[in-house]
């Protein structure tokens, strides 16, 4: 019988943890290298479109998700000032529409999900890689300890600031451009949130300049509020920075008061910038390649980073597994598969940045009646896609079927 595949995955986030997962579903032998001391996440939410959901049903743990998920029925698009509702998505039925629902949850939670299924990879932490060399029949990282771990595949599943990415394909490929946006991100104890807010429905203001989202998580228990804006008045992109609220309720003074009530809900609040990136060209040498992030870091404004990753998972397993005896025949499918979808969710996330923050008063009513005209009768395409976005295209994609 020949032997099992040897896959060392850098980084247990969520793409690394998920591939873990799906590979060893398909009999492959996993290690996780995670830099981290323990497998650990940031305190934010985590939306989870339908087809985010369907690759975690291929997974396996679509149950144990839901348990810890939070179900909304309604994504209400409101205007910054008015409250005004442009548009209220019926999520409710996206099961019967796209196969699956719209689900959020803490990023801690999916984490624990991820983990707790996995029965037989080894998982390492504290081990920091450094430099990953993909050659012919194998491929091999480097560990900042000074070990090494040689393996039939190498996956660098190590985020957006990937030393796997550089080491493979040099400094040159990361070249992340500021976009003028910074974010903040809180969570607020749902019992500490004002009663006219629909804590259970998924809510987008947009307003001139900026748009803020929130939605429920940890079944209801806290929400996530996520605000974006306009402003070169800051520039590090770490997701972990503790901010004061008052930079949030002073950048959104004039917006709808059931809106500015919620900042202060939230006793933490962290901001980042937000950076744009370029598709990479490919993702593999030798037998090294990417996934998640560290291959199509995207803005968040579809929420895919995640459901992209786990997408990946997905896929290199069953390349993996269809092609146990052709590993590079493997990689080179992978790569054809995933990388035109990642690439559209990149660029359509980016196409989106422009449209949620126009300030001319004239483009934000044109935007805005288009957005209610797509919900109430469906856009354009067979199946009258009538999410706000027209991300229909996005949704409707099942990874486990595809992969059979
Ligand atoms: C606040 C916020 C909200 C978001 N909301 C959404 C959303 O609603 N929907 C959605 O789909 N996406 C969302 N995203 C994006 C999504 O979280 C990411 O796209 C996703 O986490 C990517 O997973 P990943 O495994 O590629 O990277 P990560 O989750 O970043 O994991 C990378 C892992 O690699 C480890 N690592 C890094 N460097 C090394 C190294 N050298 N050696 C070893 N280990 C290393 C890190 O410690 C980490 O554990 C959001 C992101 C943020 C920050």
């Amino acid at each position: 019988m020949p032997r099992a595949p040897r896959i060392a995955i850098i980084g247990g986030g969520i793409g690394g943890l998920a591939a873990a997962l799906a590979l060893e579903r398909r009999g492959a032998e996993t290690i996780v290298c995670e830099q981290a001391p323990t497998l650990s996440e940031i305190g934010a939410g985590l939306n989870l479109t339908p087809n985010a959901i369907k690759a975690l049903r291929a997974l396996g743990v679509e149950d144990r998700v839901n348990a810890i998920a939070s179900l909304s029925n309604f994504l209400n698009i409101r205007s910054w000032k008015s409250g005004r509702y442009i548009s209220r998505t019926r999520r409710g039925d996206f099961k019967e529409k796209f196969g699956a629902p719209n689900l959020s949850v803490h990023r801690a939670d999916l984490l624990g999900v991820l983990a707790g299924a996995l029965k037989t990879t080894d998982i390492r932490t504290g081990r920091r890689a450094v430099a990953v060399e993909g050659r012919q029949h194998n491929a091999v990282a480097r560990f900042a300890d000074g070990s090494e771990i040689e393996a039939d595949i190498v996956v660098g599943a190590d985020g957006i600031h990937s030393a796997v990415r550089k080491s493979l394909f040099g400094a040159g490929a990361d070249a992340p451009r500021f976009t003028g946006c910074i974010c903040w991100r809180g969570m607020a104890p749902a019992d500490a949130v004002p009663r006219d807010i629909a804590i259970d429905d998924g809510a987008l203001w947009m307003g001139p300049h900026g748009h803020v989202v929130h939605y429920p998580v940890r079944r209801g228990e806290l929400l996530n509020i996520v605000a974006h804006f306009d402003s070169d008045a800051w520039t590090e992109e770490s997701w972990t920075r503790e901010c004061d609220v008052s930079e949030v309720t002073t950048t959104y003074a004039g917006w709808n008061s059931q809106l500015t009530r919620l900042y202060p809900c939230s006793t933490r609040w962290y901001k980042w910038a937000l950076y744009d990136r370029d598709p990479l060209e490919h993702w593999s040498v030798g037998r090294a390649t990417l996934l998640g992030d560290s291959a199509h870091a995207m803005l968040p404004y579809l929420g895919q980073g995640a459901a992209q990753a786990i997408e990946d998972a997905c896929v290199l397993a069953a390349m993996v597994a269809k092609f146990s005896d052709d590993l590079d025949a493997a990689l080179a499918a992978y790569e054809r598969i995933r990388a035109p979808r990642a690439k559209a969710a990149v660029l359509g996330s980016r196409a989106r940045a422009k449209e949620n923050h126009l300030a001319s008063p004239w483009a934000r009513l044109k935007r805005d009646v288009k957005i209610a005209l797509r919900e109430r009768f469906g856009g354009g395409g067979p199946k009258r896609d009538n999410t706000a976005f027209q991300v229909g295209w996005l949704y409707e994609y099942d990874v486990g079927k595809e992969m059979g």
